[in-house]
């Protein structure tokens, strides 16, 4: 194992729900597997420019229908043993069987990974399509949760959704899918990006008023460019807010006052959400330092940790 990473009694990583319980909100970012060389070059000089800034932890998604299986898996692992960072791997069910799930969860405990995001992923090609169940597969994040609790000591977290999943019908629904699959054994959530503290705020609320006490993270992606508005949208099913919409346009003819806007409008944000006590904020980094290390200065996270 890497030194320098926080370790639990007994030895070993710690486990990621026990730091989001902590009495100090985490900082933790989040990593995609790169496709290419270039891809994996640029992901490597941000693991090492965010590397110093020691965050609670890191994470590494699993790409859409399962296809970047090996490369999380490897990325994970590389980062456990070169890395002085706490890894943390996503896990999707798409395209998987039960059997196939406990082989990459064994794969990955075997290179002493204890910490999971568990999703239930989209469809392959089209995130709103049909989602299939594979036939020897599982349904939905919930069973997920249930697959890996019973397989080890793993610290387990899911996703939240502020303005509800898509495919939920109403949030009453979502809310009561989602605490389901939290009394599943999730230790923590983290939310899908989004640009209104006040959206994070009524989830919280309305989580907390159907007794689940699961902490929740704060999934946050500066806006950096003007595209990323309509993908934050694809991404996330939900509108950008209008008002802020309207700021970013008004400044669209200049890529540098966009990402200024963007980077103050996020340390906004995340300045008011810590002053509301959540207990954590995971910044989604698109494999690139410099955005999140801006967030970072300006929140003075060194002097908060
Ligand atoms: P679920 O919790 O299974 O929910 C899916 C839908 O089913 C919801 O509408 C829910 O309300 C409903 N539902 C749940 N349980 C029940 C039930 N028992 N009965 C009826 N309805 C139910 N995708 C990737 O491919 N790779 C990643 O690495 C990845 N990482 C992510 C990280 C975060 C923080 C977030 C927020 C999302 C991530 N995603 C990732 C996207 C995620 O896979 C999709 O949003 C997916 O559509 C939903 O996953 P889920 O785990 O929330 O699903």
């Amino acid at each position: 194992m890497a030194s320098g990473l926080p370790s639990v009694m007994g030895g070993g990583p710690a486990a990621i729900g026990d730091l989001i319980a902590g009495a100090a909100p985490t900082f933790s970012f989040e990593f995609f597997p790169p496709k290419t060389p270039e891809g994996e070059r640029q992901l490597w000089q941000a693991i090492r420019e965010l590397e110093p800034l020691r965050p609670s932890f890191v994470s590494i998604t699993y790409g859409a229908g399962g296809t970047t299986r090996d490369t999380t898996v490897a990325v994970t692992e590389r980062v456990a043993t070169e890395t002085t960072l706490l890894p943390m791997a996503h896990l999707t069910a798409v395209n998987h069987s039960i059997a196939e799930l406990r082989n990459v969860i064994g794969q990955l405990a075997g290179a002493g990974i204890r910490n999971f995001l568990l999703v239930r992923g989209d469809p392959p090609g089209d995130p709103m399509g049909e989602w299939v169940r594979h036939p020897e597969g599982v349904l939905y994040a919930e069973e997920l949760v249930s697959l890996v609790r019973e397989s080890g000591d793993f610290s387990i977290g899911v996703a939240a959704f502020p303005y509800k999943h898509p495919r939920s019908a109403d949030i009453e629904s979502d809310t009561a899918n989602f605490v389901r699959k939290c009394r599943a054994g999730a230790d923590f959530a983290i939310t899908q990006m989004f640009f209104d503290a006040d959206d994070y705020l009524r989830l919280r609320d309305r989580v907390a008023a159907a007794g689940c006490a699961t902490p929740i993270v704060a999934g946050v992606m500066p806006v950096t460019a003007i595209g990323t508005i309509a993908r934050s949208q694809q991404l996330s099913g939900a509108p950008f807010p209008p008002a802020l919409a309207a700021r970013f346009e008004a400044v669209a003819d200049d890529p540098q006052a966009v990402r200024s806007l963007g980077i103050d409008l996020a340390s906004e944000m995340c300045e008011r959400l810590l002053g509301e006590g959540i207990p954590g904020i995971h910044f989604i980094t698109l494999n690139r330092s410099t955005a999140t290390r801006e967030v970072w200065q300006q929140l003075g996270v060194a002097a908060r940790v």
